[in-house]
């Protein structure tokens, strides 16, 4: 298996470096701030579209309070972690082969919603699947969709997002 990364590196420095100091509300004129993505309250209706909270949905998974089960609950949940913002889930359910060494997710993104169009494979009794999906985005006032058709494999008994095919 060659290895082309070694992402073994923690990245300690991505919190406390240089976020500005957080803007709080009610200051007018400083909209040019960079806004942080606020993650869902737990009771709000979790991002990824099943019909749960978020806390009782993708939330667990974020926290490390368990594994996404299948292919298509960690497609989900890390569509719900490009909503919450949170990089950190992102990189830790990418295959270390072909995740990048660091992720930032820009705020000015505003995720509106993903439809699972198809998956194959990537079940309880699985090793590999795939999840073809469509994630709606708005971003400088346009919308937008990433479709992609997502390959999935379980790592070490937890599933991780590999790649994107090329069709
Ligand atoms: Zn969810």
């Amino acid at each position: 298996m060659s290895r082309r990364h070694t992402p073994a590196k923690p990245a300690k420095t991505a919190k406390s470096a240089k976020s500005a100091k957080p803007a709080r509300s009610g200051k007018p004129g400083n909209a040019a701030a960079a806004p942080r993505i606020q993650p869902p309250a737990d009771g709000a209706a979790c991002p990824c579209g099943l019909d749960a909270a978020y806390g009782d949905c993708c939330g667990r998974f974020h926290r490390g309070e368990g594994t996404a089960p299948s292919a298509e609950r960690l497609m989900r949940s890390r569509y719900s972690a490009f909503v919450a913002g949170d990089a950190a889930y992102l990189l830790r359910t990418w295959h270390p082969d072909t995740r990048p060494e660091r992720l930032e997710l820009d705020p000015k993104t505003r995720w509106l919603g993903l439809e699972v169009l198809e998956t194959s494979g990537g079940g309880a009794f699985h090793s590999e699947g795939t999840v073809r999906f469509r994630a709606r985005f708005r971003e400088a006032g346009r919308e937008g969709a990433v479709d992609e058709h997502s390959t999935f494999v379980r790592l070490d008994g937890a599933w991780v997002y590999v790649t994107a095919l090329g069709d």
